[in-house]
């Protein structure tokens, strides 16, 4: 299979003075992110349906002010989660049930990025380790081609970006959700 190098398509987009719409997954997650976005004016966006329990959904918000961020955050409707995946509840992480889910969060972002007038739009979701860089790269470019809003294509994991997640939400106390979000994963755990 050919390997892509996201982040050297990344590094070659001009940032500066450019509206980057960034969907948020959680603040942990963007410790890792936003140091690389340096030169684009960011725009975060918490959407994420997919977290099982209101107070969780806040719980994970909440944290952005100890990275001084504030994100627009989108009111919890769990129940659009819940309804994008019947049928899949029990398929194991990283499979389908993650693909519509990460799919649902990418199309809401780029419906963002086109209402506010954003310039382009991604996602902090690649950090993670159990998330398909792949994947979420084919589904932004599909999603930039229907809403007319360039995607940043990226792998935010590798070059040390899951570490550097790790470390800065240790320093700053952030809290680290031990699960990704949803009630089917963490009942694997
Ligand atoms: S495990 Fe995570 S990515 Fe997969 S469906 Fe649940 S919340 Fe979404």
């Amino acid at each position: 299979m050919q390997c892509i190098d996201y982040n050297r398509q990344f590094r070659a987009v001009v940032p500066q003075g450019r509206k980057l719409l960034l969907h948020v997954c959680c603040a942990p997650c963007s410790c890792g992110v936003l140091p690389r976005l340096e030169g684009y004016e960011i725009l975060p966006y918490f959407y994420n349906p997919n977290i099982d329990t209101r107070r969780e959904y806040d719980l994970r918000a909440a944290q952005f002010a100890k990275l001084g961020v504030q994100p627009m955050i989108e009111i919890y409707r769990h129940g659009e989660f819940t309804a994008a995946v019947e049928g899949l509840e029990n398929e194991p992480e990283g499979g389908a049930r993650c693909r519509v889910c990460i799919a649902q969060r990418l199309e809401r972002a780029a419906q963002k990025a086109k209402e506010v007038g954003a310039d382009l739009f991604c996602s902090t979701l690649s950090v993670s380790p159990h998330k398909d860089a792949d994947f979420i790269n084919r589904t932004g470019q599909a999603l930039a081609q229907k809403y007319g809003v360039p995607f940043l294509p990226n792998d935010f994991k590798k070059e040390n970006g899951f570490l550097l997640s790790a470390r800065v939400s240790k320093e700053k106390d952030i809290y680290r959700q031990d699960y990704c979000g949803c009630e089917f994963a963490k009942k694997a755990y």
